[in-house]
C-alpha cells in the first residue's frame, strides 16, 4: 500500500487466497458454539478491554489512518472517536440483547421472544473509513455471540491490520474474530460460503447491488450500503458566515471522500444563489491543500489531503471534463494541483461548478472527490424535489433559522440522514446510520440498537404446562 500524499510504498500486506478465506470462515464456525454459549456479560468484558487498549493507541492508529488514506489528523481522530463510541454501545449488550416475554398470551400460555446469535458473519469494507466502518458491525456481532470474518479494503489494509493486533491482545477465543485481506475474490469467497450467515457490505452502489442480489439468492442476511450524492439546501434566511464555514468542511473534508460529504449545494432564490456562489468560492480558495502529516499544517482544522489513488484522481478529472462539456460553469478549477515536495501525491484542488442543472452528469454522478456543484431553486419545494429525484439518498441538510422550513425538510426530503444547520449529519453511534434508495440495499441500518436485529434471530416461543392432576 502507498501513501497517497507522497506515492511512497509504506507497507506490504499479503493478500489472502480463497483457501485462506475458507480457513478463516471455518475457524469462525468452530469458535461459534462455545462463544455463543459464553454469557453475554463475559463477552462484553473483552470489549471493555479492547476499548481501553484502543484509547491508549488512538494517536498511533490515527497516524496510520492519515498515512494510508491521506485524511487530516483531526479527521482521523474523529474517526477513532466513532470507533470508541461503537464499542461503548456494544458494551451495553447485556441490556440491549434482552428479549421479550408476554405472560398470558392466551389461557395458561406464555409467549417469549429470544434474541439468539446466528453463527459466522462477514464484512466487506470500503477504503474511506478503514477503522470506523468496520466498527459499525464488529463489536455488535461479537457481543451478540456471533463470530466474525472481516475483509479490509485492499487499498487501505494497514489500519485494520494494526487494530487486529490489539484485538489479539484482549485474548478473545481463537476464531471469534478473523481478518482477511484482498479484493473481490475474497469478498466472493465470503458471500459464497454456506457457513456465513450474513454479510455487511459498505462501498459503491454497483457493488452493493451485486452483493444484495447475491446474498438474496442464497437467503443470506445482508446489509449493503452504497454510494451517495449529498445535497445542502441553503434558504434565504441562513446565517451565511456559519453556513459557509460548515459547508466547506462538509465538502472538502477527507477530500470529499466521505459517504456523507456534501457535493451539491442548492440555493433557494436568486440572492441566496449569488451570495453563496461568491462566498463559497472565496472560502474554497482558502482551503489548505497539503500532505496532512506536514508539520506546518498538522494543527490546522481544515486541511485537505490527496484522494486515495491515481485511478480515483483520473476519474475526478474526467468528471470535471464532463461538466465543462455539458455546459456547467467551472468557477474554481482544481486540476493540475501540485503540492510542493509531494509531486507524486494524488492531489486535486477544490473545484466548484456553478450554473449546474439537475440531471447533468456532474450532478447525477458520485464523483467522490473535492468537486462541488451549485444549483439554483425557486423554492424549498423545488429544492426538495431536486433531492427526491436523485437516485442517491444517503444524507441531506438544510441551512435555515426557520422552524417551518426545517420541519418541512426533515419530513419531505427522501434521504436516510437529515441535517439542519449541520453539513455532515452523520449520526453518533447511539443512533442508526444508513441511507435510502440507491444508497442502501437492505432495511437494517448500521450501528446502535438497530444493528442488533441484524446479528440476532428472533425465536418466538409459545409455552404451556398442564396442571398436575
Ligand atoms: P468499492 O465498492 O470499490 O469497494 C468496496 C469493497 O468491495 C472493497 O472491499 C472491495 O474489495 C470490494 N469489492 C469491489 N468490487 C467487488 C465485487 N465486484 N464483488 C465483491 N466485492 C467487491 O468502494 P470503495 O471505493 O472502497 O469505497 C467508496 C464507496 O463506498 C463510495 O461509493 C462511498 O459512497 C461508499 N461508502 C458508503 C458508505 C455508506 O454508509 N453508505 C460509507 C462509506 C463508503
Amino acid at each position: 500500500m502507498d501513501n497517497p500524499s507522497t506515492g511512497e510504498v509504506i507497507a506490504q500486506v499479503p493478500l489472502s487466497t480463497e483457501a485462506e478465506t475458507s480457513r478463516a470462515i471455518e475457524a469462525a464456525q468452530a469458535a461459534f458454539p462455545a462463544w455463543s454459549q459464553t454469557p453475554v456479560a463475559r463477552r462484553v468484558l473483552y470489549l471493555y478491554e479492547l476499548l481501553h487498549i484502543l484509547r491508549g493507541k488512538e494517536e498511533e492508529i490515527s497516524r496510520t489512518l492519515v498515512e494510508e488514506i491521506g485524511k487530516s489528523l483531526p479527521d482521523a481522530r474523529a474517526e477513532m472517536k466513532r470507533v470508541f463510541e461503537n464499542v461503548e454501545v456494544a458494551c451495553g449488550m447485556p441490556v440491549l440483547q434482552q428479549g421479550d416475554k408476554l405472560i398470558g398470551s392466551s389461557f395458561d400460555i406464555d409467549g417469549e421472544v429470544l434474541r439468539l446469535p446466528l453463527g459466522v458473519f462477514g464484512m466487506i469494507a470500503p477504503f474511506n473509513f478503514p477503522a470506523m466502518v468496520p466498527f459499525w458491525f464488529i463489536p455488535y456481532a461479537i457481543a451478540t455471540g456471533n463470530t466474525y470474518v472481516m475483509k479490509a479494503s485492499k487499498q487501505v489494509p494497514g489500519t485494520m491490520q494494526m487494530i487486529t493486533k490489539y484485538i489479539d491482545q484482549v485474548g478473545l477465543p481463537a476464531g471469534v474474530f478473523n481478518l482477511v485481506n484482498g479484493d473481490k475474490t475474497v469478498a466472493n469467497a465470503l458471500m459464497d460460503s454456506p457457513l456465513v450467515k450474513g454479510i455487511s457490505f459498505v462501498g459503491s452502489t454497483p457493488v452493493a447491488r451485486q452483493v444484495a442480489e447475491k446474498c438474496a439468492r442464497t437467503n443470506k442476511r445482508f446489509q449493503a450500503m452504497g454510494g451517495a450524492k449529498n445535497h445542502l439546501v441553503v434558504m434565504p434566511d441562513a446565517r451565511i458566515e456559519d453556513t459557509i464555514r460548515n459547508m466547506i468542511s462538509s465538502c472538502y473534508g477527507c477530500a470529499g471522500q466521505r459517504c456523507m460529504a456534501a457535493s451539491a449545494i442548492v440555493c433557494v432564490g436568486d440572492d441566496t444563489y449569488e451570495t453563496i456562489c461568491r462566498e463559497f468560492i472565496k472560502a474554497s480558495r482558502e482551503v489548505i491543500v497539503a500532505n496532512p502529516l506536514d508539520p506546518k499544517v498538522a494543527r490546522e482544522q481544515m486541511v485537505m489531503g490527496p484522494v486515495i489513488s491515481d485511478k480515483a484522481r483520473q476519474f475526478i478529472l474526467e468528471m470535471i471534463e464532463a461538466g465543462i462539456n455539458e455546459g456547467a460553469a467551472l468557477s474554481l478549477d482544481g486540476r493540475g494541483f501540485v503540492v510542493k515536495g509531494c509531486e507524486k501525491g494524488h492531489f486535486v484542488g477544490p473545484t466548484v461548478f456553478i450554473d449546474v442543472k439537475p440531471g447533468m452528469k456532474v450532478h447525477t454522478t458520485e464523483i467522490f472527490g473535492p468537486v462541488v456543484v451549485i444549483l439554483k431553486a425557486g423554492s424549498l419545494d423545488e429544492a426538495i424535489s431536486i433531492i427526491n429525484n436523485h437516485q442517491y439518498a444517503n444524507g441531506a441538510s438544510t441551512y435555515t433559522q426557520n422552524g417551518y422550513y426545517a420541519r418541512k425538510f426533515k419530513v419531505e426530503a427522501e434521504v436516510g440522514m437529515v441535517g439542519v444547520n449541520i453539513g455532515i449529519p452523520a449520526p453518533v453511534a447511539y443512533l442508526p446510520f444508513g441511507g435510502m434508495k440507491a444508497s442502501q440495499f437492505a432495511d437494517i441500518k448500521a450501528q446502535g440498537k438497530a444493528v442488533i436485529n441484524f446479528f440476532t434471530e428472533d425465536k418466538i416461543i409459545t409455552e404451556r404446562y398442564w396442571k398436575e392432576p
